[in-house]
């Protein structure tokens, strides 16, 4: 995909730009929006947020914002001299395997520090009933049996998984109008989360679901229906998260913050240089 860049709310020609530490958020998920928004509000930093491009009319994060692949750890390489960015912080999806070995891989020859983040995953609680299985596909064996009615919400790349599951029902919902064809037995419905208890609550109740399949996503934007199948003894299909490599992850949004603060104090080549505001 071809990359592009928009500037939010940081102006590319903001005075302080070229004294400023270049921070690139890898993003697409909650957590990167609020860090965005947060170190967006520094003048010594210029904050730059990287999306994928999976969702189309994305919430935009605060500061720069460039969209799509780097090209592999060359392209995220190059990107990261040409851009002179001084510190990465990996905030991307747990599911997203990819971009952060690319980012470990990047960083390491490229010298730039790295912050990881990595939101703690769901555990179950007493009520549940869940399944584990290692990926998508396993589940998509599990559930397609003709007296099971299954909420899906595994993120519309996933769904090919499910298109040749002829036995089971399946209420589909993604944020954009899915690309591959459905199960033959299939209802689709189009909503972006976050999801409340009460709704999550009525729309099982409704759809008279029997299965979740669920992606072990962790954070709050999509625990509601995890909760409701809780209440409603429905089972839940939880696909583990792939194995990353992620060297000595943060587990909130506070953590990477500080961690970012003391790598900018602590390393020579990172130290703040003084903004029109503390000069004076
Ligand atoms: P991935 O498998 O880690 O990444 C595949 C490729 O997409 C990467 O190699 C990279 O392309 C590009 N990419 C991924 N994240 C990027 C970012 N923040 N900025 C620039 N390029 C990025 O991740 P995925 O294919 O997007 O998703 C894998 C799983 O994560 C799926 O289960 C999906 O539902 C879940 N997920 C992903 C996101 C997301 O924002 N990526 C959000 C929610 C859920 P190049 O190699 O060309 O650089």
């Amino acid at each position: 995909m071809k990359s592009e860049e928009v500037t939010t709310m940081q102006s590319a020609t903001h005075p302080a730009l070229n004294r400023t530490h270049r921070v690139l958020i890898l993003g697409g998920t909650g957590e990167a929006s609020q860090l965005a928004a947060r170190l967006s509000e520094r003048l010594d930093l210029t904050v730059i947020s990287s999306l994928a491009g999976r969702v189309e009319q994305p919430a935009m994060p605060a500061g720069i914002v460039r969209t799509g692949g780097f090209g592999g750890v060359l392209g995220l390489t190059e990107y990261l001299t040409m851009q002179r960015i001084d510190a990465v912080i990996d905030t991307t999806h747990p599911f997203a395997a990819k971009i952060s070995s690319h980012a470990e891989l990047a960083c390491k020859q490229t010298r730039v520090p790295l912050i990881a983040f990595e939101r703690p995953a769901w555990t179950p609680q007493p009520g549940d009933r869940w399944v584990q299985v290692p990926d998508v596909e396993s589940a998509a064996v599990l559930v397609n049996d003709p007296n099971n009615r299954v909420f899906l919400s595994v993120g519309r790349q996933e769904l090919t998984r499910f298109s040749e599951c002829r036995n089971a029902w399946f209420l589909i919902r993604t944020i954009n109008q899915p690309t591959v064809p459905l199960p033959q037995k299939s209802k689709l419905i189009l909503s972006r989360g976050p999801f409340h208890l009460d709704e999550e609550r009525l729309l099982l109740w409704q759809e008279a679901i029997t299965h979740i399949v669920s992606k072990n996503s962790g954070g709050a934007a999509t625990y509601a229906k995890i909760q409701a199948a809780r209440e409603l003894e429905i089972e839940v299909i939880m696909v583990e998260r792939p194995s990353i490599a992620r060297t000595n992850p943060c587990t909130d949004i506070d953590e990477v913050y500080l961690r970012l603060e003391e790598l900018l104090a602590g390393h020579p080549a990172l130290q703040l240089e003084p903004t029109e505001t503390t000069r004076l």
